[in-house]
């Protein structure tokens, strides 16, 4: 018993000094990350890259013309920024067109509702469709519908989504994403989901939605927060409200885009890469500007500081514009099968860490590494202190938005949390413009990612382990 204790002593010693070996974050490494700082809070750029986008794109609704007007403006960027390297990866996606919308109340009132179609939604009948309109309180509500309880009705379901950043938005967000394979199951032709969105504006929020293997698909939209409480107070009255919605959106058949990356090539061990990302598609209710055009323009002005710090890092340092997020993370999910079946080098990717939540400054940094290599990633995160970067004591961060897929995969990981902001009032709606963007906010953010990105790629440390 007491050899058992010596010994577990001994062993918990060597792993510390193990440990100890590992934090190779040396005093010129952190120098360099801070002159990368400075660099990037007396710079401009990422308030030109995002104004660049925003004017010069607009939307980049996945598969469109625009899309690939974005794709060529971000090569021409990186390489005129002075990137090694500048590619592109095939990503094969169902091609979405949102048609034109529109919802009116016929019983017992009649109104004009202002309402947006969810991204993959069919469309209704030629002429449109005119039923009753059955609420429910939430999703769950309308999960434990019986079978046939709908037939031939609207579901609606009316939650207003909490003012809580993400909680809240994926709360709310299942009505939005399994709503319609819910109401198909009991019966229903269509459902009206009130939007996803935490302001009071007539501008709907749209947004992607799922359809099952086997189960009818069903026109599916969301109405605006203060249609729905028009809604609201219409079913109080007791009387069946009858709704006419008419929808021509629909699927082609599929089409190729891609993910375009940018490389800034490491000294070392060139195969392997840090990889910052943020994706480049938006939805084509507006120019995407905090959705993700403030991701795109913070990872690619990291990358630009970066270069023009004149220290290259010792692996490589990849900007990753995914395509297709919108509907449903079809470019992080093609990247993770394509690099773990096709190029067998998925493992190369070592450490990821997404931008895609708006504008708000970033104020923590949560790891999700290995054992060994947290100490080193802590010893990262405390040289982003003095910026007002926490770093969380927690050790389970997957990813963020396309990240996910790849932290899900295996990638290690750091999520950066923003302080929080208004982001879900505007978010998918027409009101994501350039004037909703903190651009002192996105130059902070970027600094961090190039302080980070550049340490995280130089610095000697397995993050598997
Ligand atoms: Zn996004
Ligand atoms: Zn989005």
């Amino acid at each position: 018993m007491k050899k058992f204790v010596v010994a577990a002593v001994a062993s918990a010693l060597m792993s510390f000094s193990a440990q100890a070996q590992e934090s190779a974050l040396t005093q010129d490494m952190i120098d360099h990350a801070k002159s990368l700082g400075e660099r990037a809070y007396n710079s401009s750029l990422t308030e030109e890259i995002i104004t660049s986008l925003t004017t010069e794109v607009g939307h980049r609704l996945a598969g469109t013309a625009n899309d690939k007007k974005g794709r060529e403006w971000a090569k021409a960027k990186m390489l005129a920024m002075g990137y090694d390297r500048v590619w592109e990866e095939p990503v094969t996606i169902p091609l979405w067109h949102r048609g034109s919308a529109s919802l009116s109340m016929t019983k017992p009132f009649q109104h004009n509702l202002a309402l947006v179609a969810l991204g993959n939604s069919v469309a209704t009948p030629e002429g449109g469709l005119t039923a009753e309109l059955v609420q429910f309180d939430e999703y769950k509500d309308l999960v434990a519908a019986e079978p046939n309880s709908l037939n031939g009705k609207i579901a609606y379901v009316s939650l207003r989504m909490a003012k809580t950043g993400l909680k809240g938005y994926g709360y709310a967000g299942q009505a939005r994403r399994n709503g319609s394979v819910a109401a198909a199951k009991a019966g229903a032709s269509a459902i009206i989901i009130r939007s996803i969105g935490t302001d009071d504006n007539r501008t709907p929020h749209t947004g992607s939605m799922n359809y099952a293997e086997g189960v009818k698909q069903i026109p599916a939209a969301a109405i605006s927060n203060p249609d729905a409480d028009l809604i609201d107070n219409a079913l109080k009255y007791g009387k069946p409200v009858t709704l006419h919605l008419e929808m021509s959106s629909h699927t082609h058949d599929p089409v190729v885009t891609y993910n375009v990356l940018g490389e800034i090539t490491g000294t070392d061990e060139p195969e392997k890469a840090v990889m910052i990302g943020a994706h480049l598609d938006s939805w084509d209710l507006a120019t995407g500007a905090l959705d993700d055009g403030t991701g795109v323009s913070i990872v690619m002005s990291a990358g630009k500081h970066i270069i023009d710090g004149g220290v290259k890092p010792k692996r490589s340092i990849r900007v990753m514009l995914f395509a297709a997020e919108e509907e449903g993370l079809y470019g992080a999910h093609e990247y993770v099968r394509a690099h773990k079946e096709d190029h067998k080098d998925f493992d190369n990717t070592i450490l990821g860490a997404e931008w895609d939540s708006g504008t708000g400054r970033i104020v923590d940094f949560a790891p999700g590494v290995g054992p060994t290599s947290l100490q080193t990633v802590r010893e990262i995160g405390a040289v982003l202190a003095p910026y007002g970067v926490a770093t969380l004591m927690t050790n389970n961060a997957k990813g963020q938005s396309d990240m996910s897929a790849l932290g899900n995969a295996g990638m290690p990981a750091i999520n950066l949390g923003m302080e929080p902001t208004n982001y879900f009032d505007f978010h998918h709606t027409p009101n994501d413009t350039l004037d909703k963007v903190d651009m002192p906010a996105i130059t902070h953010n970027a600094a961090i990612y190039a302080m980070f990105a550049w340490m995280a790629a130089t610095v000697d440390v397995d993050y598997k382990k």
